[in-house]
């Protein structure tokens, strides 16, 4: 075929930054050799009209494009690849395992400004200091040199020297200057790490492990240099972190570079302070609310080696590591380790991957692992390390159901919830109370008929924030006044139904007048630096009750904290996705691990109108273990994960129809497929089938194995692509999905 169509010679295969699964073939740039290209570097290509910035994946020697179709590359970016080998094979897997394009993979993992073709070389900052000379011209004054002598000056009042920063700020301009300083011998040169970089201390010595911590990491560390996954299954309190510190000196020692993955930087903080209390070297923290430049410079700092310790949230997997000798995630149950869009990658199972390739151990640790990581433990893939007790003597406390149904409530709190607040508050203790929603109230109701305000371009009701008085959808940001006559019958008597977090707080503010309450949600913490004030506010025993979402259960440690009651455990009991009860109970243990974490005895109270549901009465019984015993055993009965492979094939149009019928004709395409393994349920609407003005469908496809799943995918998807259909709809396939809602 080559040979057809002309005489062979040198072709770059890049992909680029667009929704196709395809490789495009391009023309060496004028002059250039072969040898100067390798897989991993970027090029300048022609696309269309414009130019773009694409990632060669092979260099040839020919084409099956026509010679006159095909165009030249104009320009290389990088001397040397972007990624080791072993990284592009991973991003390859990735690619093929989440049957995601590789020129979107590629971009994923990579900063934004290398992304657009900034040099991936790492620029350190400067700073500058009076040299001897130095020291005695800005005693002395140069004559007729008024602006070096204010430079000098400036120099001279500082105590450490300025960097480029500091000058940008205090004196402009000031290059100029400061090149007649360097050239006269009055001042120094030095490089530093850029922002992005810190050097952490040794503050903290390491704890004296508890014989559970010791040997977690005597297991790991005698596993360093190769391939293992292990699961730390700790309770809440039993010392994780410390484990983790452990294990990672040892890595350090031998030379190495960790990779700490944490669900979210803002909310899991202390973790990140207690690894820079701990290693006085430098480390880089990644997430997503740095800016490009911090970004592009943690992300070449860790491929140089130049920083010990990586610690960030989902996409860091990606990071390349000069000398990576272990990896760790963190609440490894954690759902923000999934994306939910675009790439939908797990960061946990492809952090696996990597430690695999790299030869090198990964931990899982967490108070609940996911049932997808207990069952490795028992299919014999991951090793277990427990930690069963806390380290400080209090027990992990018991659940106490509430039930709603007897008792006297007001504005959604009991009456027991309100004498156990009192009894925990005259103690001079914490409460903390756990609310899963946002805003005053979640429904307003016309009584006269029945009418509820809901989205226009969702199937959800809007959310009454009271202050700005605005109603609120929460899944698409619609914004609107609140009418003050129902919209249907122009009944004048609308009521505010249901509870929120702002609610919540005007209860506790009416019932407890004298205790300072603290609200901690998106909407209170929408500011930079809020959260953090906030958790300050805290620890420093300024707060009395707590009032929060979902942000409050993550990890945090508020060692003043004895009572926490959730005030509405049945809104989860009854959602349909068959992840719900573990959702729910990893909720629940986590929400109760925030009580008793130090001597006082912690109390933990949830509120229900079904104490007798089988989910509550198991987890209150026998625990977070005790649900898992139950819970894998139905797994396996219905044919659920970990059981089977599931993928998710969604679409959405602004067209009522569109979806289902892409679907059913994408439905005939994987049935052809001929695997006879394969179970495709659907189509069917999501349980909110219209979103953000868009009308949705899904297909739910599963295997009794992954490779299965995954080989069917391989030979339908390329057809699916071809559909004449699919141009009405926007659509994607998510593997391994963690909502099915
Ligand atoms: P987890 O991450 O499992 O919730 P942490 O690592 O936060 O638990 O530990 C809980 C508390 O116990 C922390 O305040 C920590 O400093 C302390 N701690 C952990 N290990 C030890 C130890 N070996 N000796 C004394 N205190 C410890
Ligand atoms: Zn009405
Ligand atoms: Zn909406």
């Amino acid at each position: 075929m080559k040979e057809a169509l002309g005489q062979s010679r040198p072709i770059l295969k890049v992909v680029l930054d667009i929704p196709l699964r395809r490789v495009f073939d391009y023309l060496l740039p004028d002059a250039m050799r072969p040898e100067q290209f390798a897989p991993g570097q970027r090029v300048k290509v022609p696309f269309g009209r414009a130019s773009k910035v694409g990632i060669i994946v092979a260099v040839a020697d020919g084409s099956v494009v026509q010679p006159t179709k095909l165009r030249r590359a104009t320009a290389l970016f990088d001397d040397q690849p972007l990624f080791s080998k072993r990284g592009l094979s991973l991003l390859h897997w990735a690619s093929d395992y989440y049957h995601h394009p590789l020129g979107e993979v590629f971009t994923a993992a990579l900063p934004p400004l290398l992304r657009r073709g900034r040099r991936a070389e790492l620029e350190l900052g400067k700073c500058y200091r009076l040299t001897v000379s130095g020291e005695h011209a800005a005693t002395a004054g140069i004559a007729r040199a008024p602006r070096q002598n204010s430079l000098l000056a400036i120099l001279r009042a500082s105590q450490d020297p300025l960097s480029d920063r500091e000058l940008d700020e205090r004196h402009q301009p000031w290059r100029t200057t400061m090149r007649r300083l360097i050239a006269n011998g009055y001042v120094e040169v030095d490089e530093y790490f850029p922002l992005g970089i810190g050097t952490g201390s040794s503050a903290d010595q390491p704890l004296p492990a508890v014989s559970e911590q010791a040997d977690a990491v005597r297991m790991v560390t005698e596993s360093l240099g190769g391939f293992q996954a292990f699961l730390l299954d700790g309770v809440t309190g039993s010392g994780k972190t410390e484990v983790y510190l452990q294990v990672v000196a040892a890595v350090l020692a031998l030379g190495c570079q960790a990779l700490v993955l944490i669900p979210e930087i803002s909310l899991t903080d202390q973790t990140v302070q207690r690894f820079q209390r701990r290693f006085a070297l430098p480390m880089a923290v990644l997430h997503s609310g740095m800016t490009d430049k911090e970004r592009l410079t943690a992300w070449l700092a860790a491929r140089d080696g130049r920083v010990s310790i990586v610690i960030g949230t989902r996409s860091a997997i990606w990071t390349p590591l000069k000398k990576l000798g272990i990896i760790i995630i963190d609440e490894e149950h954690d759902g923000s380790y999934k994306q939910q869009d675009g790439f939908r990658y797990s960061a946990r199972d492809v952090a696996v991957m990597r430690a695999q390739r790299d030869s090198i151990p990964v931990i899982l640790g967490s108070a609940t692992p996911s049932l997808e990581s207990v069952y490795n433990v028992r299919a014999g893939r991951y090793r277990p390390l427990k930690l069963t007790k806390r380290i400080h003597a209090s027990q992990v406390p018991d659940l106490e159901l509430i039930d709603l149904k007897n008792g006297d409530v007001e504005s959604g709190i009991s009456r027991q919830l309100l004498v156990a607040i009192d009894e925990h508050l005259n103690r001079g203790e914490q409460v903390l109370l756990f609310l899963n929603r946002r805003g005053y109230a979640p429904t307003l109701l016309c009584p006269d008929c029945g009418w509820t305000m809901a989205c226009e371009r969702c199937d959800a009701r809007m959310i009454y924030h009271q202050g700005k008085e605005r109603l609120r959808c929460h899944h698409c940001g619609a914004d609107r006044r609140v009418p003050t006559r129902c919209q249907d019958c122009a009944g004048e008597h609308l009521l505010m139904l249901g509870q929120g977090t702002q609610r919540l707080e005007a209860t506790l503010k009416a019932n407890f007048p004298a205790a300072r309450i603290l609200r901690i949600d998106r909407d209170s913490t929408r500011r930079r630096g809020a959260l953090a004030t906030m958790l300050k506010t805290v620890h420093a025993g300024e707060a009395d009750i707590l009032v929060g979402t979902q942000m409050l259960t993550k990890g945090h440690d508020f060692p003043a904290v004895s009572l926490v009651a959730v005030v509405d455990a049945d809104s989860r009991l009854y959602d349909a996705d068959f992840r719900a009860g573990e959702r729910l109970s990893q909720l629940l243990t986590q929400v109760a691990g925030r009580a008793g974490r130090r001597d006082a005895p912690g109390r933990v109270l949830i509120q229900t109108y079904v104490p007798q549901h089988p989910l509550l009465q198991t987890i209150s019984e026998h625990g977070y273990e005790g649900f898992v015993g139950t819970a894998l055993a139905e797994r396996e009965a219905a044919g659920w994960p970990p059981f089977a492979a599931l993928a998710l094939l969604r679409a959405e149009a602004t067209e009522v129809g569109a979806p289902m019928d892409f679907l059913q004709r994408a439905r005939l395409i994987i049935a052809a497929t001929e695997s006879k393994a394969l179970e495709v349920l659907g189509p069917v609407n999501p349980p909110m089938a219209k979103r953000a003005g868009r009308y949705r469908a899904q297909l739910l496809i599963s295997a009794p194995r992954r490779s299965t799943l995954g080989v069917a995918l391989r030979t339908a998807l390329p057809r699916i692509e071809l559909l004449p259909a699919q141009r009405n709809v926007r659509w994607s396939i998510d593997m391994d999905p963690q909502d099915l809602n």
